[in-house]
């Protein structure tokens, strides 16, 4: 264990999506303190997945770029990335918070030359492609990573890659890395873990395991993304076939009590912007968007309005009963028209399934000592000087979880003055 680090009047934010960098930003540019952590080899989130940010639909690489910038120049945030919370003690004012730091097996001698990226030959999926394709053993995580360090899978190493990576003549490398942990002391904590794209595996009547037809909406992300696994080409994985015709399917396990019961807020938005992509590339094809109701509040109606105006465009109000997969790598949309009454098998190239967003502690396991609602979002409780920021407090979009985050953060430094003021 190393020294203990932090002060009374430090936060401690956990998660460095684009909600937890909004929160350690906004605390420290007022002077506090803060240990901003970070399960991943990089920071950015899931916000970093994402092709085009709606509704500006700029990339995200825009925001992102921002919030490194003031991190970099900010010395009141130390940032701990493959780091996660072990044990929470003490109280509100005087938190005692045990923070496990995974071997990133690169040290701060390496030169990012990508000298040993190259020569190791091994590889395994990547994760941040949700599998499309294949990252080296040693890796940058994507190509916006921050911070921009090489790791390590230790695990997808063969004798030949730990042999090269031995030749690295700067000591940028230690294989001997072992887990460290870290006590900090911090006054108020706020937990800004985030989402994952909810399992459309268990959504067994959309058969997403059936077919590399049926593809998610965050995969689709990656396909239209430059940086993503066919260098931004929508193509059909598998035979990388350019669709004809592609299918939304709404509310893909979402406002559904067996899967998630709410509905996340964005997937009708990201469904318009992704219809956005495909009008780029196949200003032919004809999109089929399945909804149970479609979902743009306020702001986002423009939007809506824009790409309902697209005549190669079907609505069908009706939800998706079952998709079935062709022997010619097609697959068939079966669903009943809820205004009509009319039964629909609709036959096209490539179905997006538009799943929710669960949080990540549903799935990950809820920190002890937190209160989560019935689908897991964290609650806050100022109280004890815990708070939740962004999707793991509710899911939504990229300005209202900064809009929160930011609200944390005031909540946050009035538990760190509190002591002050009292004592
Ligand atoms: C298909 C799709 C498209 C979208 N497109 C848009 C769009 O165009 N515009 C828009 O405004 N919004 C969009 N969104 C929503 C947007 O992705 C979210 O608003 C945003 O990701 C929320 O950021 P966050 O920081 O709360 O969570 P996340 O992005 O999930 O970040 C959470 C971070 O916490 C880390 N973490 C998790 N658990 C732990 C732990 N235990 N310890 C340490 N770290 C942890 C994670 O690794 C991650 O880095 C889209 C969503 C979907 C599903």
């Amino acid at each position: 264990m190393t020294d203990e680090q932090g002060t009374s009047s430090a936060i401690l934010v956990v998660g460095g999506g684009i909600s937890g960098l909004t929160a350690a930003l906004e605390a420290a540019e007022v002077g506090n303190d803060v240990i901003l952590v970070e399960k991943n080899p990089s920071l950015g989130g899931r916000v970093a997945q994402l092709n085009q940010y709606f509704p500006k639909m700029c990339p995200p690489s825009c925001g992102l770029e921002i919030n490194y910038q003031r991190i970099k120049k900010n010395r009141k945030i130390r940032t701990y990335t493959l780091t996660t919370v072990k044990s929470v003690t003490g109280g509100p004012g005087n938190y005692e918070v045990t923070l496990e730091i995974k071997p990133r097996y690169v040290t701060c001698n390496c030169a990012v030359c990508g000298g040993c990226a190259t020569s190791v030959p091994d590889q395994f999926d990547n994760d941040f492609n949700f599998g499309m394709d294949k990252i080296g053993a040693v890796y940058l995580p994507h190509e916006m990573a921050y911070p921009r360090r090489y790791v390590i899978n230790k695990e997808a190493l063969s004798e030949e890659g730990l042999k090269k990576l031995s030749e690295c003549k700067n000591g940028g490398i230690d294989m001997d890395m072992t887990v460290e942990t870290k006590t900090v002391r911090v006054a108020s904590i706020i937990w800004a873990t985030g989402w994952v794209p909810y399992d459309a595996s268990k959504i067994d009547n959309l058969k997403y395991d059936s077919s590399d037809a049926i593809i998610t909406n965050m995969e689709m992300e990656r396909l239209a993304a430059p940086s993503g696994p066919t260098n931004g080409k929508i193509v059909r994985p598998g035979d990388s076939k350019e669709p004809e015709s592609i299918a939304f399917v709404q509310c893909a396990g979402s406002r559904d009590e067996n899967h998630l019961e709410y509905c996340s807020h964005i997937c009708c938005m990201a469904t318009f912007k992704q219809m956005t992509y495909i009008r780029e590339q196949y200003p032919d094809a004809q999109i089929y968007v399945f909804y149970i109701d479609l979902r743009t509040p306020g702001k986002y109606e423009k939007f809506r309005e824009a790409r309902m105006k697209d005549e190669k465009a079907t609505f069908i109000k009706g939800k998706v009963a079952d998709i079935i997969a062709n022997d010619d790598g097609s697959v068939t949309v079966v669903a009943e028209n809820a205004q009509t009454m009319e039964k629909i098998q609709q036959t096209v190239d490539l179905a997006v399934l538009a799943t929710g967003m669960q949080p990540s502690v549903a799935v990950d396991g809820v920190p002890e000592g937190l209160k989560t609602d019935n689908s897991g979002f964290i609650i806050s409780e100022p109280e004890k000087g815990i708070f939740s920021a962004g999707c793991a407090r509710k899911a939504s979009d990229v300005v209202t979880t900064t809009q929160n985050s930011t609200a944390a953060a005031l909540k946050a430094i009035q538990v760190t003055r509190r002591g002050r003021i009292n004592g």
